[in-house]
């Protein structure tokens, strides 16, 4: 395997409920997409976003009777909660009174000074952090009339200083456009420019693929800068996707293991016309993600598993995994592993050989 420096950046740490933001992990995050006013189906999707891998789950509080609903939710669930509350500081206040462990509020829209100071005194006195969250649809566009990575921070930087001249510093931020490049750059800018802990993500990213690939290349630049300490991949369609997605964006940055990575090849004119590749690879990956996957995961340990087209070059090109498959001529496999001489097996025994090799491997780990 490789071995990549320490790149992170350094920044405030604040803690939400014992998820520490800043200064270790990047977290994910998540949000439900069901109206709090129907709790047992936020408290069903809170559940199946903490089972998913989500860290934290953000509700969204429409207004004052909302509060009554996020009583039951919080009652039920026992992971970090963030509340979306826009404006209004009487719901800040009644979500934190609540025991919501964040809240996302931008402090210069609340109104005056008094009422931020109620919040800020709400937020102090149960140690709630405050998420000011500015997107490049919503910026004030009379004072900001270009919409730039300058006037986003700027924008950002106009509520940090209404929390920080009220003693207040567990403060996140994020800063988010539809536009990958604006995105970034606006997220390299902030941090540049003060020590607050980043939540990051695409914001209008679209669905399917197209959200993967573009919330990927943004929310990836910035990790692989060393930026961001939370990320939520915003996905139109079940959220339990976007959690999926963003372990995917972790692993893919070197910021979590993958309990099972399989790596394929293309395939090419070398590769046997009898062998199906695709196929073959997605029923590894079933067998081996269903026999190892949990356990690995529950361990904090990632095996790499190579499906391949020709062994010709194939063990060569995937030296670095674990074990792996081959494809030679007519239904004839090459199964290989690291430090083994590689053994001849035919395809209908290929998914079972390398099962059972990657059952040793993972034995030989553990003990
Ligand atoms: S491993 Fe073999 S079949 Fe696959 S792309 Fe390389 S040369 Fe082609």
């Amino acid at each position: 395997m490789y071995t990549v420096s320490d790149f992170r950046k350094t920044t405030r740490v604040v803690s939400v409920r014992g998820l520490t933001i800043g200064g270790g992990p990047v977290s994910i995050q998540s949000m439900t997409n069901v109206p709090i006013e129907d709790a047992a189906a936020t408290i069903n999707q809170i559940e199946r976003l903490r089972v998913a891998g989500a860290q934290l789950v953000r509700v969204a509080l429409r207004n004052e009777y909302s509060l009554e609903y996020l009583k039951i939710v919080r009652a039920a669930v026992d992971m970090p909660l963030s509340a979306d509350v826009h404006f209004n500081h009487r719901i800040a206040i009644g979500a934190i009174e609540a025991g919501i462990d964040k809240v996302r509020i931008n402090p210069g829209n609340i109104g005056d000074d008094a009422k931020v100071r109620e919040v800020v005194h709400a937020a102090k006195e149960r140690g709630v952090p405050i998420r000011i969250g500015v997107n490049g649809g919503s910026i004030d566009r009379v004072k900001y009339p270009v919409l730039d990575a300058e006037s986003l921070v700027a924008s950002a930087m106009d509520h940090v200083r209404i929390l920080e001249h009220n003693d207040f510093f567990d403060i996140v931020v994020s800063i988010k456009a539809s536009d990958v490049r604006l995105t970034v750059e606006a997220n390299r800018l902030f941090a540049a420019t003060a020590p607050y802990p980043l939540h990051v993500g695409l914001t209008e990213a679209g669905y399917g693929l197209s959200c993967v690939v573009y919330s990927s290349a943004a929310i990836g630049a910035l990790l692989l800068d060393g930026i961001g300490d939370t990320i939520r991949v915003s996905m139109t369609g079940d959220p339990v996707e976007e959690v999926v997605v963003a372990k995917k964006i972790l692993e893919a940055a070197g910021l979590r293991t993958a309990p099972v990575r399989i790596i394929a090849c293309p395939t090419c004119g070398r590769t046997d016309p009898s062998l199906d590749l695709l196929s073959l690879a997605q029923e590894v990956e079933r067998e081996i993600e269903g026999r190892f996957g949990k356990s690995l995961e529950l361990s904090g340990r990632g095996i790499v598993v190579a499906v391949m087209g020709c062994e010709v070059n194939g063990p060569g090109e995937a030296a670095h995994a674990d074990a792996g498959i081959a494809g030679g001529r007519g239904g004839a496999m090459l199964l290989f592993s690291r430090g083994k001489k590689p053994r001849r097996i035919t395809s209908g025994e290929a998914v079972r050989a390398l099962a059972d090799e990657v059952e040793r491997i993972v034995q030989e780990g553990s003990e």
